[in-house]
């Protein structure tokens, strides 16, 4: 399990991620305008405001596209006995996109529009990454 590359965690991007590892959802929001914003900025993209605070969005979103990755691509091999798998990119209920692998269906039955819920992955001690669940 260790085998997998690990995110590379910067100031920015660590409170995401120490979240991420109690498999806690947290992203940016802005204080200024209220757009959620993701990935970790140090202002946002929309106003341009760098008064962003991290806040538990909702959970739940909806597929907006989806590819399912079957060779691997660079030197991640041990990607390679889980696959066939989807990825997802998702709009989250709050307004923005993320991605992440999608679990708990088969990877040519996921489809854009289902409704997913994020969820995490233990990578690595310490070390979880977001996948999204259909919803029943
Ligand atoms: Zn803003």
């Amino acid at each position: 399990m260790s085998e997998k590359p690990l995110p590379e965690i910067t100031p920015l991007n660590k409170p995401f991620w120490d979240a991420a590892a109690r498999h806690e959802l947290l992203v940016q929001r802005c204080k200024r305008c209220g757009r959620f914003v993701w990935y970790p900025r140090g202002s946002c993209p929309y106003c341009g405001s760098r008064d962003l605070e991290w806040v538990k969005p909702r959970e739940t979103g909806t597929i907006y596209a989806v590819t399912v990755a079957r060779v691997v691509v660079g030197n991640s091999p041990a990607w390679e006995k889980e696959m066939p798998y989807a990825v997802a990119i998702v709009d989250m209920d709050d307004g923005f996109r993320i991605y992440g692998r999608v679990l708990g269906a088969k990877p040519e039955e996921v489809r854009p529009g289902m409704r997913v819920r994020v969820d995490f992955e233990d990578i690595s001690t310490g070390v979880a990454v977001p996948v999204f669940r259909p919803l029943p």
